[in-house]
């Protein structure tokens, strides 16, 4: 007999600090066959598993989810599944989320995601989740899931695995049940909170701290899976810290899995810092002007829309017009978003030369558009990024996207029609730590320190709502890594 494992989520990753509202237009929903695509090993598994795909909904980092349609998602959401369940017996529910959805009127919108759910199907059947290692762990979170688990790796390469072990987690719960096997579960909220910048696992000592999942799993026996979760920084929420959870069958061993990362968690505490070299925009900007290696990587970490920055600060782009950088240097910024420009530019031709308000539209509390003059030299439209245009000013080639994007890849830039990363002296990017691509191309590369609704300087954003005490926020305090036990 296979077992019926019914599929579905919604992730986001959502700052509390940009006025951006995620919606709509942020979101791909999937369903059906379309859905399944995100899980290429499935039919490794056809053997044993009818999977049936209710709904999932994936956006780019953003703002705050509107209520509006995230109610509407729920309940189209309930509706498949209602039909889904008059149809199969549930044997199971592989919940595929982000972990660190803002949502208007919760604080913990992925806690709320699953009381609905289990509102929906009972206590009973087995829930376990696929979760980003940026993702926060509620109380809740905790209780109404089976086992949750997330990925290993910052940049994030083992997102396939990972949704992969979810299942293989799932199934090993189910066969265990038939024995009568119960799982134990155990969870330690770290007081500590950290931007991804600072806890990349290529580097020390993340690289160690997660290390010690496949040394745990090798050696402790009867235990499932653990795993690491570094929190989401920009969410002024009291769920916004770091955890770790361990699953097994064997309590005891699962118990201490978890004590012992939480414990090495806060060991290595101090020695998370950035993983590249940081300074001041101005100070970044004249590093990468005097580079003589090309291209030179800059990120502008305040505005990285992979963390749910606004995409649309100019900050940067000030600095280099009132520097007159653009002169001397080939420069290419990717991106901005500005629908409104776009637009304005249809009628345009290309070549032609036009008057720009661009930019700073998002949050106004960070100094509002650029307004110049600039050459219209390409149009294009990318099923992600919206209608886009490129602007030239001198030797600085931009792009302007109608939606919220990041240029990850050589890819994305080659698309836009800028070339290769090698025909420039300094590449700009809307990101925090380099993505793969990125950091393979760059022979010189600073993380700029700027301004913006991520803001790598937790501790002059606004923040109300965590639990305290937290580190870095609060130091020399004795943490409290009590493990929550339970057994399902
Ligand atoms: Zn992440």
């Amino acid at each position: 007999m296979k077992y019926n494992v019914f599929v579905g989520g919604i992730h986001i990753e959502s700052s509390t600090f940009t006025p951006y509202r995620s919606g709509e237009k942020d979101f791909f929903i999937t369903k059906g066959d379309e859905l399944l695509k995100r899980y290429p090993w499935i039919d490794t598994y056809q053997d044993k598993v009818n999977f049936i795909p209710i709904m999932h909904a994936r956006a780019l980092p953003g703002g705050i989810v509107k209520r509006s349609f995230y109610d509407k998602y729920l309940k189209d959401f309930m509706q498949v599944l209602d039909l889904a369940l008059k149809q199969f017996k549930l044997d199971g529910f592989f919940l595929d989320i982000h972990g660190a959805m803002s949502l208007e009127g919760s604080v913990d919108a992925e806690g709320d995601f699953i009381c609905a759910l289990r509102e929906k199907i009972g206590p009973k059947a087995p829930v376990c989740a696929s979760m980003d290692l940026h993702g926060n762990i509620s109380q809740t979170l905790f209780d109404l899931s089976t086992v949750l688990t997330c990925y290993r790796t910052a940049p994030h390469i083992d997102a396939v695995q990972t949704r992969e072990r979810n299942l293989t987690n799932l199934l090993t719960v189910l066969d265990g049940r038939k024995q009568g096997k119960k799982i134990a579960k155990a969870m330690v909220s770290v007081p500590i909170l950290l931007p991804g910048e600072q806890t990349s696992t290529e580097v020390e000592p993340g690289k160690s701290l997660y290390a010690q999942i496949p040394q745990q799993l090798l050696h402790k026996d009867g235990v499932l899976d653990t795993s690491i979760w570094m929190g989401f920084p920009w969410a002024d929420q009291p769920r916004s810290r770091a955890a770790v959870c361990a699953y097994g069958f064997n309590q005891d061993n699962t118990v201490a899995c978890a004590k012992e990362l939480a414990e090495k968690f806060w060991d290595y505490k101090n020695d998370f810092t950035f993983v590249g070299p940081v300074a001041p925009l101005k100070e970044g900007l004249q590093k990468a002007l005097e580079s003589k290696e090309k291209p030179y990587f800059l990120s502008d970490t305040g505005d990285n829309p992979g963390a749910g920055g606004d995409n649309d600060t100019v900050i940067v782009l000030k600095e280099i017009l009132n520097s007159g950088a653009e002169k001397n240097k080939k420069i290419a910024l990717v991106s901005i978003k500005d629908e409104q420009t776009v637009q304005e530019l249809k009628a345009n031709q290309i070549d032609d030369y036009v008057h720009v308000n661009l930019g700073g539209k998002i949050n106004k509390a960070l100094g509002g558009p650029v307004n110049t003059t600039m050459q219209l030299i390409n149009r294009y439209s990318d099923t992600k990024a919206g209608d886009s245009v490129v602007l030239k000013k001198d030797n600085l080639s931009l792009v302007v996207t109608s939606n919220r994007y990041q240029f990850a890849t050589e890819k994305n830039f080659q698309n836009a029609g800028l070339g290769s990363y090698q025909d420039y002296d300094i590449v700009i990017v809307k990101i925090g730590y380099l993505e793969p691509d990125l950091s393979r191309a760059a022979k010189g590369w600073t993380m700029l320190l700027t301004p913006g609704s991520v803001n790598q300087d937790l501790k002059n954003l606004a923040f109300d709502n965590l639990t305290r005490p937290l580190y870095p926020f609060d130091d020399g305090f004795t943490p409290c890594l009590d493990v929550c036990v339970q057994e399902t």
